[in-house]
């Protein structure tokens, strides 16, 4: 059988979250990968999807009911075309979430969530009690619906393959739900979950100015993206789309710097799976200190500036 994994994008890029997607697809070795765009006027974003390797072939969808991702007719396309697929594959994105339970729902399996090891066909690993152990899950179901935690997945090539594009007719427009606007922040940092290197800030900042005068010329100097604690997010020092962790974003940078951070599991849960993690605290005992690479025990106020200077 063969495996749909469904694209995140805009209607002209693929997002990086689709291409990790793809390598879990492959690695459920059950044959082809095929991937859905489903969107309106995005024959460029079908373009850039079938340049992925390992894809076999994309399906482009388009219609003017999918040109704002409204969940109930993005179900509608991917269940109109399910039954060919023996696995079908959602990054585990908001969007992806908002979708993949319908699906789950309306073809009558159990929804496999948050995967980040296949084990074979129908053996899936996931986190679960925030990351501190790993169900191993073994599903019977026909189709398996399956969210994929991006991070525990190396993103496909972008380029290098050539896949078939082939068009689907667009499913027309649920009814049950309408867009009435979008507010999206824009940011010249790159998005966290996309981002190489990211600094968080942690209660320790004590207010949002200080969180901005010590944090963002950091990230600046490394182009990294801006994270925080929830501890640091709920004071409102930093903006919630920042906060990293179990309730929050999870990431796998290249490099994490957590500043005045404690390293509750719940923000561990977010971000332990970082490539190099450097922490500073001035608490010697900080459990972020667990599961640093590097770990400076000093006062954030006086260590980032300095280590703005150096860098
Ligand atoms: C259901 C649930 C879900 C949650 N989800 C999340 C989540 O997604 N993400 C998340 O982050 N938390 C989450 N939490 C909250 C979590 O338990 C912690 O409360 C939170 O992470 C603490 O944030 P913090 O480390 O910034 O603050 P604190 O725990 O207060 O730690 C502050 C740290 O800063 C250090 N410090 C203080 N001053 C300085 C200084 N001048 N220089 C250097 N170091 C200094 C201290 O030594 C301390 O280690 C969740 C909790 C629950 C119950």
């Amino acid at each position: 059988m063969t495996v749909l994994v469904i694209a995140e994008h805009d209607h002209a890029t693929v997002k990086p979250a689709t291409l990790n997607t793809v390598t879990a697809g492959i690695a459920c070795q059950s044959g082809d990968v095929h991937v859905l765009v489903a969107g309106a006027n995005a024959a460029e974003a079908a373009a850039a999807a079938a340049k992925i390797a390992g894809v076999a072939k994309v399906i482009a969808a388009d219609s003017p009911s999918l040109a704002e991702n409204l969940a109930e007719n993005v179900a509608a396309q991917v269940l109109a075309i399910a039954k060919n697929y023996s696995h079908i594959l959602f990054p585990a994105t908001a969007n992806g979430k908002n979708v993949a339970p319908r699906v789950a729902a309306k073809l009558d399996v159990a929804q496999i969530s948050d995967v980040t090891k296949v084990d074979s066909p129908d053996t899936f690993e996931r986190p679960i009690y925030a990351g501190n152990a790993i169900a191993i899950m073994q599903s019977s179901d026909a189709i398996k619906v399956i969210t994929v935690r991006t991070t525990g997945f190396d993103p496909a090539a972008a380029t290098g393959g050539s896949a078939a594009v082939e068009s689907a007719e667009g499913v027309a427009d649920s009814g049950k739900s309408s867009f009435i606007g979008r507010e999206v922040t824009r940011s010249e940092r790159p998005e966290l979950t996309a981002a190489k290197i990211i600094v968080s800030g942690g209660r320790a900042l004590g207010s949002a100015e200080k969180f901005t005068e010590v944090m963002a010329p950091l990230a600046d100097k490394l182009n990294a993206g801006l994270g925080a604690s929830r501890a640091a997010v709920d004071a409102g020092y930093a903006p919630n789309d920042w906060q990293v962790g179990q309730t929050g974003k999870i990431v796998a940078p290249q490099l994490y710097i957590a500043c005045g951070i404690s390293g509750a599991i719940q923000h561990l849960a977010g971000m332990k799976d970082s490539k190099v993690i450097v922490a500073i605290n001035k608490d010697p005992e900080a459990p972020i200190f667990s599961v640093a690479d590097y770990g400076l025990e000093a006062d954030l106020f006086t260590a980032v500036p300095e280590l703005v200077k150096a860098l």
